[in-house]
């Protein structure tokens, strides 16, 4: 590889020349314009398409407000009951019973709901 600015040899894949400092090898290629796209004014953009997506509550978002209305107090009352059961301080008594009448408030909550849409 010679330098094409001072004709000296270089190491081969030497970007620069050791004696000149003129760039020497392949210069990475431009790629050409690429003709025949250019970004046409007023083309639909995909943004578009997101607004037909359809109701904002979709049903994977329903699924999962219920399943975790149905675990929180089911996880709440067993929680709450562990740490009511074990009362390893008055903190955690407290807590416990928190949980379990806020879990089994939840439920009933759910269950009044239940029966009145059925
Ligand atoms: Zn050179």
């Amino acid at each position: 590889m010679f330098c094409p600015q001072c004709g000296k040899e270089n190491e081969a894949g030497a970007r620069f020349c050791g004696h000149c400092g003129a760039a020497v090898g392949e210069p990475a290629p431009e790629p050409p314009p690429a003709p025949g796209r250019p970004v046409a004014p007023g083309e639909p953009v995909r943004i578009v398409d997101l607004s037909r997506a359809g109701p904002a509550v979709s049903p994977g978002l329903k699924w999962g407000v219920i399943a975790a209305s149905v675990v929180f107090p089911i996880v709440g009352m067993g929680m709450g009951l562990y740490y009511w059961m074990r009362a390893e301080s008055p903190e955690k008594l407290a807590l416990g019973k928190t949980w379990f009448f806020v879990g089994l408030g939840i439920t009933v909550f759910y269950f009044l709901l239940g029966t009145e849409q059925y």
